[in-house]
């Protein structure tokens, strides 16, 4: 069984007063010096630990051991004036010091214990100074020491009653009995009417009173509150009201009980009475001012819970209640600064405009509302999840959980089941890019910026981590737009141009525009700065000058060879309202009719596209539209019958597969493709035809166009320019 563990003050306590009375029983000097210096060194050991006055008790501890050791020394019963001298320095100390321990920094505290000093001075004056003043042992004590020690009772007398009346703090009671101590040795040595000074040696009543002194003090000052003696209340509590009640009552009365003659009636009743009320008139200030003090603190409170609902607002997103961005980057802040390992995760949702865009605003926010419904079930993994601003999310990891995973099942859980909307269930995916946060590294934002923007390039994959390889790809494609702005500038971007050849008649009927950037002197392909210029907006630029160039060449072409143009858009270019006006005005100035162009759109990018009004504005003027790549985006087979286009290509990779001999599965998946093309009522041409047998093959299938470096590489205008007016170009078989 555990032994209960006695607090230091409780042994003290005990065990000094037991030790007191055994040698109060016992007698022994030295005894008693040896304990007088104990106390004292642990007196000062309190000083250096607390505060100014238990310096002064310590002294008082150092005073009073003087003394005991200078009248051990000296033997023999002290004369009654050298004796009341000496004992007055650990008095005087005593009577400092604990006017030191019970001042209280409170208003009116002043007013209210000079009410009770004076009080308490008629009582003492009577049944203290009176007494001494008559008392035998005394004669000999010179007037001025006996008013001196007056005072000083009456100090240590208000001081007692003071921290008596606040129980509730052991030390300040401690240090209230040391002070009866004294005071009592006093009374006690004047109530016995003793002569000389025999009673304050050893195995007297006044000395074995003034060892309890030592006892108590010493107590106090190893108690864990010895710091803070008393409660820090502004109004005085119920048992102080009734001390000073009775003390500042009563006090003014008691000569009049000792003599009741009208001349000491009447002033002491009415010195009663002013007392009273002036009593009264502190304590209803006190009242007030803690009421006050109430209020202050119940509207400091109202503030704070205001505070803390602005911050909350501050540093939350209204829609989805998750953490703002501030609030991330604060909290990224600190991790940084911190010396922890940690990660933050960004989630974007894949197509989460064309939402906005196709159901309105407030399908929109439903969904993100669920989205962040499903992303906050991470929230005990993760210190923080927020919503960065559109569809982006972050999350910031500090737990050690393995990041990377986290941010996989993070990406399942978006798009694990469709989101359902009034009656619509609309399905979605996500990205996420992570990165390692090491401590002071404050790119980590940046990073994973890079993370998921890798991650939304790379088709595959649907969470990215970053590395350095990314920071550098940041910098090339930084590098790729500023020297595409310079060669919108000099005219380093031009077009190359391959065949469309017709199956039937083995004749080129068409050419397809395809960009070309040379840079240092050396061809950029377009599958690099084309996705750059895209980021960077530059594409609109890019592909309104692809568009002249190309126009301005096949006006000539298509008047001489009946040759159309396809050239390539990108979906930027068809989000712009004004994409049509550019595509019209082109075709104003360089003279190529609207029915010989046809613009390709990547298949992948349709769902988008399909959206905008641009290509049914296009296809109103004779644009043809054609689906580019088909195959290799996600758009269903099911959105084909509704999109407005006219032309499908096939992608190469479908025509890669035939090799020969070619394999049964990839001829029914072409044919199946063209069939597909035949009963939507689309042109479709096979794309990357690089063999003769692909080209007999796709001509056995009936495929009606075909392209591909069999029939012709893209090349500068000047070489189809020869091709055509030589051969008439008349592409191999
Ligand atoms: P795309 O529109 O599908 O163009 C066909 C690509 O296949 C061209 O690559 C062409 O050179 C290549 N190609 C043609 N025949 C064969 C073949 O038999 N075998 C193989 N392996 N490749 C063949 P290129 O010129 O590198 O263009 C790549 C992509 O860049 C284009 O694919 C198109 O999506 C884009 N692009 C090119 N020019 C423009 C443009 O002016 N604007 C836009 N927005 N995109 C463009
Ligand atoms: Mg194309
Ligand atoms: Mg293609």
């Amino acid at each position: 069984m555990p032994i209960p563990r006695i607090p230091a003050w409780q042994l003290t306590l005990a065990g000094g007063a037991a030790a007191v009375l055994v040698l109060h029983l016992v007698g022994g000097d030295h005894a008693w010096l040896i304990m007088q210096a104990a106390g004292t060194a642990i007196l000062f050991r309190a000083a250096r630990r607390h505060r100014c006055g238990w310096w002064l008790f310590f002294a008082a501890s150092a005073a009073g051991t003087a003394t005991s050791l200078w009248w051990s020394i000296r033997g023999g019963e002290p004369a009654i004036t050298p004796m009341g001298l000496s004992l007055a320095l650990q008095y005087t100390l005593h009577a400092a010091a604990a006017v030191q321990f019970t001042r209280r920094r409170k208003p009116g505290g002043a007013a209210e214990a000079g009410a009770v000093v004076l009080a308490v001075a008629m009582l003492a004056w009577s049944f203290v100074v009176l007494p001494y003043l008559g008392q035998p042992g005394y004669r000999l004590v010179d007037d001025a020491l006996a008013a001196f020690y007056a005072l000083l009772d009456l100090a240590i007398l208000a001081t007692v009653l003071r921290t008596a009346a606040d129980s509730r703090r052991v030390p300040g009671i401690l240090v209230a009995g040391a002070g009866s101590m004294l005071l009592g040795a006093h009374l006690l040595y004047a109530a016995t009417s003793a002569e000389g000074t025999r009673p304050f040696l050893s195995g007297g009543g006044p000395h074995l009173l003034i060892q309890l002194w030592w006892v108590l003090i010493v107590a106090a000052s190893v108690h864990p509150r010895a710091a803070q003696p008393l409660a820090t209340d502004l109004a005085p509590g119920r048992s102080t009201l009734a001390v000073m009640y009775t003390v500042a009552v009563a006090g003014p009365l008691l000569p009049a009980v000792a003599a009741p003659s009208a001349v000491v009636v009447v002033p002491a009743v009415l010195t009663a009475a002013l007392c009273g009320l002036l009593l009264l008139r502190i304590v209803v200030l006190a009242r007030l001012a803690e009421r006050r003090a109430r209020q202050a603190r119940e509207a400091l409170q109202e503030q704070q819970v205001l505070q803390r609902r602005l911050a909350y607002r501050a540093g939350h997103d209204s829609l989805t209640g998750l953490a703002n961005r501030d609030l991330l980057l604060d909290h990224l802040g600190r991790a940084v600064a911190g010396d922890r390992p940690y990660a933050l995760i960004l989630c974007a949702l894949d197509g989460f405009k064309e939402i906005n865009d196709t159901y309105g605003h407030h399908v929109g926010d439903t969904v993100l509302r669920q989205v962040a419904g499903r992303l906050l079930l991470f929230a005990p993994e993760v210190e923080l999840v927020a919503r960065l601003g559109g569809d982006e999310f972050g999350f910031l990891v500090t737990s050690g959980t393995d990041a990377g995973e986290l941010a996989d099942r993070v990406v399942t859980a978006v798009s694990a089941a469709p989101y359902a909307v009034d009656e619509r269930r609309i399905p979605l995916t996500a990205r996420a890019g992570l990165a390692d946060g090491t401590p002071g590294n404050d790119a980590v934002l940046g990073d994973a910026d890079l993370a998921l923007r890798a991650a939304k390039q790379a088709g595959g994959a649907r969470t990215a981590r970053f590395d350095e390889s990314l920071r550098a790809e940041q910098s090339e494609r930084a590098r790729i737009a500023a020297g595409l702005r310079q060669a919108l500038a000099d005219g380093t971007l031009f077009m190359h141009y391959q065949p469309v050849v017709d199956t039937g008649t083995g004749r080129a009927t068409g050419v397809e525009a395809l960009m070309r950037w040379r840079r240092d002197g050396e061809l950029v392909p377009p599958g690099v700065f084309i996705p750059v210029a895209e980021q960077t907006g530059l594409i609109g630029a890019i592909g309104a000058r692809a568009l002249r160039l190309a126009c301005a060449q096949a006006a000539a072409w298509h008047r001489e060879h009946g040759l159309y143009l396809t050239v390539n858009v990108s979906t930027h270019q068809l989000r712009d309202p004004g994409f049509t006006a550019t595509v019209l005005e082109t075709l104003a100035d360089t003279g190529l009719p609207a029915a010989a162009l046809v613009l390709e759109i990547t298949e992948s990018v349709l769902i988008d596209a399909a959206d905008t009004p641009v290509l049914g504005e296009l296809r109103a003027h004779g644009i043809r539209i054609a689906i580019d790549d088909f195959g290799t985006g996600y758009s269903s087979l099911a959105y084909l019958h509704a999109l407005p286009v006219d032309i499908l290509k096939i992608d190469q990779s479908f025509i890669r597969r035939h090799q020969d001999p070619p394999r049964a599965q990839d001829v029914s998946l072409t044919r199946a493709i063209l069939e597909l093309a035949r009963g939507q009522d689309l042109l479709a041409v096979a794309e990357g035809v690089e063999t003769a047998g692909q080209a007999q093959l796709l001509r056995d299938l009936g495929c009606p166009l075909v392209q591909g470096y069999h029939f012709g590489r893209p090349a500068d205008a000047d070489t189809i320019d020869t091709l055509m007016r030589e051969y008439a170009f008349h592409a191999p078989v």
